[in-house]
């Protein structure tokens, strides 16, 4: 393994919304300097085979990870689940569900552009998936970034595909419950991801993550890719105040898409319980 020691339990591949193969975002890891990966594609865990013989390759120490989409008093929210069994079958079953509706909703938010005029962007989307079963919005900024609308996906979130913008349409995803149930059968660690990026008021965020504490969440990213510096003493606050365990993960899309890359993030405040304590490594 290589030293100094350099987690990055958050990243995508095209598995999901990233643009890199899982073999590709490991090697990209190493070269950076990463010592401890998890790649935690949304709602689905097919890249992980392949990621960890490419972490093994490269003596890089490789952790299961996922990043699940759930909603929780209307607001959506994501969990990363880590160092779970990705063979056990509540949790695949669970996360196909999830995947099942991303599909309809990507038709839904195609008739919602061809209203406003603009046609043939569910059709656009979906070229940009690597897996068509796991369409994201990172997909359809793309699409439109790609037909001239915009320079950068960035800005294509200002203007659409966020709530009160055309292209957004409300969905289902798993309850927060579910989501915990399927990472702890699996034997897993779940952890809130990127705690300030939701639309959620400082009041509403306590009651939620006493409801996450309550159920069994056991950890928050508090160094993120997404996160200010003021953002990470924030959560590192919160982080001791609950008694949660601290993550740390960029949340790597592609080096064109991403906050911050791989093995680039600052380190996790000295007095926190870092996350990987739980997981071995
Ligand atoms: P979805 O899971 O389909 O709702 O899509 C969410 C994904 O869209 C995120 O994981 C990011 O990849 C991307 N995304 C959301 N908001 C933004 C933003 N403001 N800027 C860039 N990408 C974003
Ligand atoms: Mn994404
Ligand atoms: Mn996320
Ligand atoms: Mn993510």
């Amino acid at each position: 393994m290589s030293f100094p020691r350099n987690f990055d339990f958050h990243c995508h591949s095209t598995v999901s919304d990233g643009l890199l193969p899982p073999a590709d975002v490991v090697a990209r890891a190493a070269a950076r300097g990463v010592s401890h990966l998890a790649l935690t594609d949304h709602d689905d865990i097919d890249g992980l085979a392949a990621a960890r013989q490419a972490a093994a390759e490269l003596d890089l120490v490789f952790v299961n990870g996922v990043e699940i989409s759930i909603e929780w008093e209307n607001h959506p929210i994501h969990l990363v689940g880590l160092g779970f069994d990705a063979q056990y079958p509540a949790l695949l079953a669970g996360l196909a569900a999830v995947r099942s509706g991303r599909v309809e909703r990507a038709r839904r938010m195609g008739e919602a552009f061809a209203a406003i005029g603009i046609p043939g962007v569910f059709e656009g989307a979906m070229r940009h998936a690597g897996n068509p079963l796991l369409i994201s919005r990172a997909h359809f900024a793309r699409h439109l970034v790609e037909i001239g609308l915009f320079k950068e996906p960035r800005q294509v979130f200002e203007h659409y595909l966020v709530p009160g913008k055309p292209g957004y349409v409300e969905h289902r995803w798993a309850s927060l419950a579910d989501a915990l149930d399927w990472i702890h059968a699996a034997g897993g660690v779940a952890v809130l991801a990127h705690p300030a990026r939701y639309k959620i008021g400082s009041a509403q965020m306590r009651r939620f993550l006493s409801e996450f504490k309550a159920r069994g969440g056991q950890a928050i990213e508090v160094v993120s890719g997404s996160h200010t510096a003021d953002q990470v003493l924030h959560y590192a606050r919160l982080a001791r105040h609950f008694g949660f365990y601290a993550s740390r993960g960029s949340d790597f899309h592609g080096a064109e898409e991403s906050y911050v890359d791989l093995g680039a993030l600052p380190p996790l405040p000295e007095d926190l319980l870092p996350v990987w304590r739980l997981l071995d490594c």
